[in-house]
């Protein structure tokens, strides 16, 4: 997947996004870092043509987002949003099987193939014990691992996640993080993802993209952009930037 020179604004007057180019690789975990407000999730948003650039082309497969109709484009990728609700009533196995729409015609009924996909999802998210819960019933880990199984269910093979750690305790992180290292490692979807704690990003990404106040400044892999400076630059921050033997690189903030 590849954005060239995206330009999007919410209301005409002020651009969210100028002139954002990334290159997304197959098979890969890329993860897009920067201070709150940068356009991390509006860049996820256009890139999954949830929001319609004014400027700009983003390819997916040799064909531009324009030309893919919604149910192509959802077997192609799917989206975990930062914000998820659902009714309270609703069990794991019903939310799950919302992620084969794009799979079925109107009206008609669920096939092998989509049971197949649910019980995928449900496994892969270790959540087949509670397909019976409710939402309410469920830790908040649990609750984040079912918007991934949604997403999952649509066996797409690119997954979108905005900040899916988020509001988890450390535990839990792990737990998503690892979550989605395997789907990549061992069902080779590629990842595009939020994060907001830039040690789970070098840590689990294969490339960063840094943005800040709508702009791409930085892509590369960690190791190639790590510096004090670029902490200092974008996030305003000094940092100590420490390497250990079995964690590899990591960042401690100093002070601002
Ligand atoms: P991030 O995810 O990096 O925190 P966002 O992409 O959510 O940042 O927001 C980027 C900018 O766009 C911010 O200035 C934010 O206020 C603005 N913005 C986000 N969503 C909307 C929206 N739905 N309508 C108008 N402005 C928005
Ligand atoms: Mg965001």
């Amino acid at each position: 997947m590849e954005a060239k020179e995206i330009t999007f604004s919410y209301d005409e007057k002020t651009a969210q996004l100028t002139n954002v180019s990334c290159e997304i690789e197959q098979g890969k975990v890329t993860t897009i870092i920067g201070p709150n407000g940068s356009g991390k999730s509006t860049l996820l948003g256009v890139l999954s043509k949830s929001y319609l650039p004014q400027g700009g082309q983003i390819l997916l497969d040799g064909k531009t987002l324009n030309q893919y109709k919604p149910k192509e484009l959802a077997k192609k990728l799917a989206v975990v949003h930062q914000q998820n609700d659902a009714p309270v009533d609703m069990t794991v196995e019903k939310l799950t099987s919302f992620g084969r729409l794009a799979h079925r015609r109107f009206l008609t009924p669920q096939h092998d193939e989509d049971d197949a996909a649910i019980d995928w999802a449900l496994a892969c998210t270790n959540l087949t014990e509670k397909r019976e819960k409710t939402i309410t019933q469920l830790s908040g880990g649990e609750r984040q691992r079912v918007w991934i199984a949604m997403a999952l269910a649509q066996k797409t093979p690119i997954l979108f996640l905005d900040e899916p750690t988020t509001y988890l305790d450390m535990y839990f992180q792990f737990e998503i993080l690892e979550l989605v290292k395997s789907l990549n490692e061992r069902h080779g979807l590629t990842i595009v993802m939020v994060l907001h704690d830039v040690n789970q990003a070098i840590r689990y990404s294969d490339r960063l993209i840094v943005m800040k106040a709508g702009e791409i400044i930085l892509e590369g892999t960690p190791e190639e952009m790590l510096t004090a400076e670029m902490f200092k630059a974008v996030y305003g921050v000094d940092v100590l930037i420490k390497e250990d033997e079995e964690m590899g690189l990591f960042v401690v903030p100093k002070g601002i």
